[in-house]
């Protein structure tokens, strides 16, 4: 197997740790598939987390709480390890609601 960019990085570091190969290659791909997992939930992205951050925290707490979640039905809040990206029109906040678990997500202009 070969790895490129920070899975060498990975890789390398697990050697200078003594670690062998097969569970280097185990450690790898486990770190590919949490990648994987993380782009299709829409991973955080730094640009938005910045412009999420420079919002008065009252102004973010609002955003946080009053979000109807389609699972449960109730008006909730995220639960801690949401997500902030860009959306076309502004920002998406993704994450679980937490009352129930469901995914919820609010964006706006
Ligand atoms: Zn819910």
């Amino acid at each position: 197997m070969i790895y490129i960019g920070k899975y060498k990085v990975m890789a390398d570091q697990l050697r200078r740790d003594g670690t062998d190969e097969s569970q280097i290659e185990k450690n790898v791909r486990e770190e590919m598939e949490r990648d994987v997992f993380e782009i299709e939930n829409g991973t955080t992205d730094l640009e938005a987390y910045r412009l999420w951050k420079s919002w008065p925290e009252e102004r973010r707490e609002d955003h946080l709480n009053g979000v109807l979640c389609g699972n449960c039905g109730s008006l909730t809040s995220f639960a801690p390890g949401y997500n902030v990206r860009k959306g076309k029109w502004g920002l998406i906040l993704q994450g679980n609601c937490s009352k129930c678990g469901g995914r919820i997500r609010k964006s706006w202009r």
